[in-house]
C-alpha cells in the first residue's frame, strides 16, 4: 500500500509530470477575459479579493493559443499542451476528401488524453463545471463519473445532470439558483456557484471552472457591466479559497472592440474577394469560430483558414490577401503550423488572420448580425492572445519565475511550479 501511495504523487500526462495537489487545486478560466478587464475592475474596488491575491501572489501575462477561440484553449489548458498535440483547433474544420465541414466538438476529435483523466486513473476526484454544455463533453472525456466519481457538468444543462452522466444531480437545489439563460451572465454565476457547493460537497481533488464571454462580448474593460462581473466572480473566488482550495485564474483569449466608428461590424469578406481572383468553387474559407451560439458574435472573429483546390493558385492568392486592407497576416499552411504549434491535418492550406479592430467573413449573406445589441466585440487573432495567469500562490523558487509560460501551462505553474 505504502508504494502505491508513494506512486501517487507524480502524475505522467502528455510528456509532463505534474505533482499531486497538496490542497484542492481550482483552475478557472474567465472565457474572453483580456487582461484590462481585472487591472480596471480592481481600480474600481470592485475586486477586493484579487486586489488582496495579487499583493502576495503571482501576476503574469501570458499567451494563449492561436487561433484565439474558445474550444482550442480550453482543451490545451485541460491537456496542458498546444493543438498541434491534442487536435483541436476550433469548432470545426474542413475535410477535402470527405467535402465536408466537420464540427470538432466530439471528444473523437482529441488526440491525447486530460490532465483530468491521467489524475483520475492514479485516484484523483475531479470536478469540472463549464457554461455551455458544448465544452462538457471534450472536458470530461475519459472520466467516470456515478457515485463517489468525478463530476463534469454544465451549467446551461444543469437541470438534467444525472449521477450516471455528469457525477452528479440536484444541482438547482444545492446552488439555489435557478436554471440560467444560455446567454447571461448567470451561466457563469452558475458556474461558480456548482463549483463552490461541490467542493465543498464532494471533496474533489482538481477543479476546473470555465465561464463564458457573454459579458466580454458586450461590455469593455472598465464600464459598469464588466465591473459587476468581475465583482461577482472575485466575490466566488474568495469564497473557493476560504473553503480551502487554491487558485490558479487565466483566460483562453483576450477581446477587443470589432467595429468601425459608426458601430457597425468591422468586416473584410474573403470568400466574394477569393471568387473574383480564382473563379468560384476553387477557395473555401472556414471560420472556426462558428459554433451553434453565434448571437453574440455572428460568426465573426480575427482568424480563418482558406482551403483552395487548386495548388498552383495557392502562393499567389497568398500575397493577393497580404494587399486586402486590415490584414495582419497570410500564411501558408505549413508556415502557419509551426509559427502557432497547429495540427496540419485540420488546417486549410493558408491561414489568415486580421487586425485588431477588424474581423474575417465569408460574403454579407453568410452573416446573422440580429443578435448583435451592441457594436461588436470579438476574438481569434493575435489581439486578442494575452491573458492573465494568476494564482494565490507563490513560486516555489526565485528562478522558476523566469520560466516562459501560456495559458494551458495553468495546472503545472499550480501543481509544479509553486
Ligand atoms: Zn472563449
Ligand atoms: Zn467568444
Amino acid at each position: 500500500m505504502e508504494g502505491n501511495f508513494k506512486l501517487k504523487r507524480i502524475v505522467n500526462v502528455n510528456d509532463r509530470e505534474y505533482k499531486w495537489p497538496v490542497k484542492p487545486l481550482a483552475v478557472i478560466c474567465i472565457d474572453g477575459s483580456e487582461p484590462e478587464y481585472i487591472e480596471r475592475a480592481i481600480q474600481a474596488g470592485q475586486m477586493p479579493f484579487t486586489a488582496q491575491l495579487l499583493n502576495t501572489g503571482i501576476d503574469l501575462r501570458v499567451d494563449c493559443v492561436i487561433p484565439s477561440f474558445t474550444n482550442p484553449n480550453n482543451v490545451s489548458i485541460v491537456t496542458g499542451c498546444p493543438p498541434s498535440m491534442h487536435g483541436i483547433c476550433g469548432n470545426f474544420f474542413y475535410d477535402p476528401h470527405a467535402e465536408s465541414e466537420v464540427m470538432m466538438n466530439d471528444p473523437k476529435y482529441m488526440h491525447v488524453p486530460t490532465i483530468f483523466a491521467a489524475f483520475e486513473k492514479e485516484g484523483a476526484k475531479i470536478l469540472v463545471v463549464t457554461a455551455k454544455d458544448k465544452l462538457r463533453k471534450l472536458l470530461g472525456h475519459g472520466l467516470t463519473f456515478g457515485s463517489g466519481g468525478s463530476i463534469c457538468v454544465s451549467a446551461e444543462k444543469a437541470d438534467i445532470a444525472s449521477l450516471e452522466e455528469n457525477g452528479c444531480e440536484d444541482l438547482l437545489n444545492l446552488t439555489g439558483l435557478p436554471l440560467p439563460n444560455v446567454y447571461s451572465a448567470d451561466l457563469s454565476e452558475f458556474v461558480f456557484a456548482s463549483g463552490l457547493a461541490l467542493l465543498e460537497n464532494a471533496k474533489p481533488d482538481l477543479i476546473y471552472l470555465s465561464t463564458t464571454d457573454y459579458i466580454q462580448h458586450k461590455f469593455a474593460p472598465g464600464t459598469e457591466g464588466a465591473n459587476r462581473f468581475y465583482n461577482m466572480m472575485d466575490g466566488y473566488w474568495s469564497k473557493l479559497s476560504a473553503s480551502g482550495a487554491d487558485l490558479v485564474l487565466t483566460a483562453d483569449h483576450g477581446m477587443s472592440a470589432k467595429h468601425d466608428s459608426k458601430g457597425n461590424p468591422d468586416v473584410i469578406y474573403l470568400q466574394d474577394s477569393l471568387d473574383a481572383w480564382l473563379g468560384v468553387g476553387v477557395a473555401r474559407v472556414i471560420l472556426p469560430i462558428t459554433d451553434p451560439y453565434v448571437a453574440h458574435h455572428g460568426a465573426l472573429g480575427s482568424f480563418a483558414t482558406i482551403y483552395i483546390s487548386n495548388e498552383l493558385e495557392v502562393l499567389p492568392t497568398i500575397s493577393k490577401l497580404k494587399d486586402l486592407n486590415g490584414i495582419l497576416e497570410v500564411l501558408g499552411k505549413n508556415e502557419a503550423c509551426e509559427r502557432f504549434d497547429l495540427p496540419s491535418d485540420r488546417i486549410g492550406d493558408i491561414v489568415i488572420i486580421s487586425e485588431d479592430r477588424k474581423v474575417l467573413g465569408i460574403n454579407p449573406g453568410h452573416h446573422d448580425f440580429s443578435g448583435l445589441d451592441v457594436p461588436l466585440r470579438s476574438h481569434g487573432g493575435l489581439s486578442e492572445q494575452v491573458v492573465p495567469l494568476i494564482s494565490n500562490k507563490t513560486f516555489k523558487t526565485e528562478a522558476i519565475k523566469d520560466t516562459k509560460l501560456k495559458n494551458f501551462d495553468a495546472f503545472h505553474l499550480g501543481l509544479n511550479l509553486t
